[in-house]
């Protein structure tokens, strides 16, 4: 079977998300995709580990929030995997994944 991917920043897609797949082999890995909710959500834990003013971390993570909505993504699903154990990654592509 053939899948074209999608490139339509409308539908967010977290299918086969390289960002994320980098992150997995090196949780340093500092790139975030907007199409990609897990990371949103991992961008809003590394925030979160950043040493830096409360305030400043809720103005940036709102901003962060913000970006995401943009491309469609629920405020809420991020915010259920920025506080889920261990670090938000998209799941890996493969003859199970659905859709
Ligand atoms: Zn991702």
């Amino acid at each position: 079977m053939h899948r074209k991917p999608s490139t339509d920043p409308c539908k967010p897609t977290t299918k086969t998300c390289l960002d994320c797949a980098r992150a997995r082999e090196g949780p340093a890995y500092r790139l975030f995709n907007p199409l990609c909710q897990f990371c949103g959500a991992r961008l809003l834990q590394a925030i979160d580990r950043q040493a830096d003013l409360p305030m400043n971390k809720r103005d940036r993570k709102r901003a962060v929030l913000t970006d995401w909505l943009a491309f469609g993504h629920s405020e809420i699903e991020i915010r259920r995997l920025h506080a889920g154990k261990g670090l938000p990654l998209a799941p890996l592509a493969g003859p199970g994944a659905a859709g």
